[in-house]
């Protein structure tokens, strides 16, 4: 890779800035100063360094949001804020996308990441990855609606969920539960309660398969992946 689109990537500026920093000989590979932005170099078998910090280049960048309500999950839209605009530039700079989609109202867990490999795995149904919301429900919810989910409910459009799992955490004239289900349907969990006649009227997913909400996270907030946490994903 060009030692300028390296340096670039790795938020050290524009090409053009990234020109002055070598101008300024403040580029060593190897040990050596570079001053040539076209120079090919091999981050993973040359030490970059950028005024004697070395440049630890990664490809990828996975984060874990908090998803703030108001905000779309996708990568640009022309009227709201998306979650890409709540990154710093650094970040921006890997061109991440949501991995798959959250509603505008709808918080919690949303992975941010540009690689696309373990996205199209994540977001496969044939992989059947176990997604599990916590929601607040208008109505009392019983133990017929987690039978119902268990054998799978038909939604509005005809068609039939695949069986999901119901845990009431409280019933009331306001019910708190847990739902996981395995697919992810266009606004699934809110239709699934309306086929049983109730109203989802918070909702706030918790966790993606082996990924977990991270609840020191507030609102709007996100970190990079452990290393552990990124292995489990694949
Ligand atoms: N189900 C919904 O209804 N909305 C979401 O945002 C996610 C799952």
């Amino acid at each position: 890779m060009r030692l300028d689109k390296l340096l670039a990537n790795m938020g050290y500026g524009t090409r053009k800035e990234v020109k002055q920093l070598l101008k300024q000989k403040g580029v060593t590979v190897d040990g050596e100063v570079v001053k040539d932005a076209s120079l090919h170099v091999n981050p993973d078998q040359q030490d970059i360094s950028v005024f004697g910090e070395r440049v630890h280049y990664t490809e990828f960048i996975y984060l874990m949001m908090n998803k703030p309500p108001g905000v779309i999950s996708a990568t640009e839209d022309h009227y709201d804020q998306t979650v890409i605009n709540l990154l710093d530039p650094l970040a921006q700079h890997f061109s991440p996308f949501p991995v798959g989609r959250l509603d505008k109202d709808t918080e919690g867990l949303l992975l941010i990441t540009n690689d696309g490999q373990l996205a199209h795995n994540l977001l496969s149904p044939k992989k059947h990855v176990p997604k599990t919301y916590f929601a607040l429900i208008k109505g009392v919810v019983t133990e017929s609606d987690a039978e119902a989910f268990r054998r799978g409910v038909e939604l509005e459009d005809g068609y039939l969920t695949k069986p999901g799992e119901l845990a009431i955490l409280k019933s009331g004239e306001i019910s708190e539960i847990e739902l996981t289900i395995q697919e992810g349907k266009f606004h699934q969990v809110k239709r699934m309660f309306e086929s049983v006649d109730k109203k989802v009227t918070y909702l706030k997913r918790i966790s993606m398969g082996s990924l977990k909400l991270d609840e020191q996270l507030d609102l709007g907030e996100y970190r990079e992946l452990t290393v552990e946490e990124v292995s489990q994903l694949k």
